[in-house]
């Protein structure tokens, strides 16, 4: 049996060991830590330890073992105990054997072996486990030749493949999440399996799926998973609406872009130049408005009118439904949508100051954000037409730079107050404020006027005048 010590270099290991030694207990680390060893990543923080007998009792034992015995968190349903402090989550279990109804994914639990333990993994490689007792410490233990499927880059059930994704059909989404961060291939049997029984996806908690969903946006290339997701049907039951965008449609010899394949391309980009899975989101959503909007008009062709707007309107539904986020990450989401084609239209024109300060002043601080959207969404293979979006791009950001300096309209704040309106004017809160403060703002933006205190002070008592205040002093 092959064994490897160096994987267990952390303390943490030797005295989790000592304790199941003084408690004759096997046990095990199992799961993504000894996975991820193995493919020379980085090692989790999240730790799965499996013993034969009670992981919550060799939680307990080991927490007082550890300095300034940490709090044991236990999960008595599922059997399970954790142990978390600033530098690692160690999650206990009980080696056991399953066995699932087919309504639900809360399998009968018995106790059992580490090779019953490991037929109920996902995958055969997440059911790699070293042994932490003194006599075999850091030996592999590997029935399902998961070390072989890492060699191979391929994600494989330890059992029949049918069997494993309909006692729990969350493993279908969790397979293509693996895919999508190492790179992986699914096995073709894994492959057809999930397709033919895609729609018992339904049984899955949304929650539970949005969280894989999510690892998928965070990876490198979220294209890998969307995809794959499309291709065994899982996608129907999660984002139709992206669906809705495949195809390509031609009349009159006219063909628009097949609008799927452009998002997964744009997910793709904007994954090189960010983290931020929200603006991830916003890629993934920013063209779900064209399905509804597509119309075909005689004279200029294919036309997708209003869809920032129509897409930014469907954001709430299917958060809500996805069980995102409803607060400031929606409405983020929500308004970059909305804007997605603002600077395109701007650098298709001469690029003005004042549509540059509008464009600023209404995005706000998410103005670079939103441009990094707009060059994600360069697709095109025309090298012609790339070069010159491209530096469209780069015009509308040196005037953004500029404007900035000279303007600062991000932020902008407004140079008048209502109140100094109604004390110039004595007047009482009423509609004319607004209107005056309005009349200022796009005073600035149109660059009448500078976004100045004096500048904006007369302006003010002109547009007072105009209608009928007067100044009282
Ligand atoms: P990561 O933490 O990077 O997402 P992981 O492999 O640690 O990867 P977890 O979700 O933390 O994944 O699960 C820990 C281990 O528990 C897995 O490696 C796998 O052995 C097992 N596991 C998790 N979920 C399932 C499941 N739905 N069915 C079977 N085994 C599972
Ligand atoms: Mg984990």
């Amino acid at each position: 049996m092959k064994s490897y010590p160096q994987a267990l270099t952390n303390p943490i290991f030797k005295l989790i060991g000592q304790i199941a030694d003084e408690k004759q207990l096997s046990c095990y680390v199992i799961g993504g830590f000894v996975r991820d060893f193995f493919l020379k990543r980085p090692t989790p923080n999240d730790i799965d330890i499996v013993c034969i007998g009670s992981g919550i009792d060799l939680a307990k034992a080991v927490a007082e073992k550890l300095p300034g015995s940490p709090k044991v968190s236990i999960f008595k349903n599922f059997g399970t105990a954790m142990i978390k402090n600033a530098s690692f989550e160690l999650e206990f279990v009980g080696a056991r054997k399953e066995s699932y109804q087919r309504n639900s994914r809360k399998p009968a639990v018995e106790d059992g072996t580490l090779d019953d333990d490991q037929k109920r993994r996902d995958f055969t490689i997440n059911a790699l486990a070293l042994s932490l007792n003194f006599k075999n410490f850091g030996c592999l233990l590997d029935p399902f030749d998961g070390l072989i499927d890492l060699d191979k880059q391929i994600i494989r059930t330890p059992l029949n493949p049918e069997e494993t994704y309909s006692d729990d059909p969350l493993r279908m989404i969790r397979a293509i999440r693996f895919a999508t961060q190492l790179n992986f291939k699914i096995s073709d049997l894994s492959l057809a399996a999930i397709k033919q029984q895609s729609d018992r996806l339904k049984i899955i908690s949304k929650e539970r799926i949005t969280e894989e969903l999510n690892k998928i946006m965070m990876s490198e290339r979220p294209s890998i998973g969307l995809a794959l997701l499309h291709k065994t049907d899982l996608l129907r039951f999660i984002l139709p609406e992206l669906i809705a965008l495949e195809g390509v449609e031609e009349v009159e010899g006219q063909l628009h872009k097949d609008n799927f394949w452009h998002t997964l391309e744009v997910v793709d980009n904007i994954s090189a130049h960010t983290d931020n899975l929200w603006l991830k989101w916003v890629a993934l959503l920013h063209d779900i408005g064209k399905a509804p909007t597509k119309r075909f008009d005689k004279k200029i062709g294919w036309t997708f009118h209003g869809h920032e707007y129509v897409g930014s309107k469907m954001v709430y539904k299917l958060f809500k439904r996805l069980r995102l986020p409803l607060n400031d990450k929606m409405k983020y989401v929500q308004k970059l949508v909305a804007m997605s084609s603002r600077p395109i239209v701007i650098s298709e024109e001469f690029v003005t100051d004042a549509a540059v300060r509008r464009l600023v002043f209404d995005a706000g601080d998410d103005i670079d954000d939103l441009m990094i959207l707009c060059e994600a969404d360069i697709t095109t293979k025309n090298t012609y037409k790339q070069k010159k979006y491209r530096g469209n791009f780069v015009k509308v950001r040196a005037k953004i730079q500029e404007v900035e300096e000279r303007d600062r309209i991000r932020n902008f704040q407004p140079p008048i107050s209502g109140e100094l309106i109604m004390n110039t004017f004595s007047i009482g809160p009423s509609k004319k404020i607004g209107l005056i403060k309005e009349f200022i703002k796009d005073a600035i933006l149109e660059g009448k006027i500078p976004n100045q205190y004096e500048a904006a002070f007369e302006l003010m008592l002109e547009k007072g005048n105009e209608l009928g205040l007067n100044v009282t002093q």
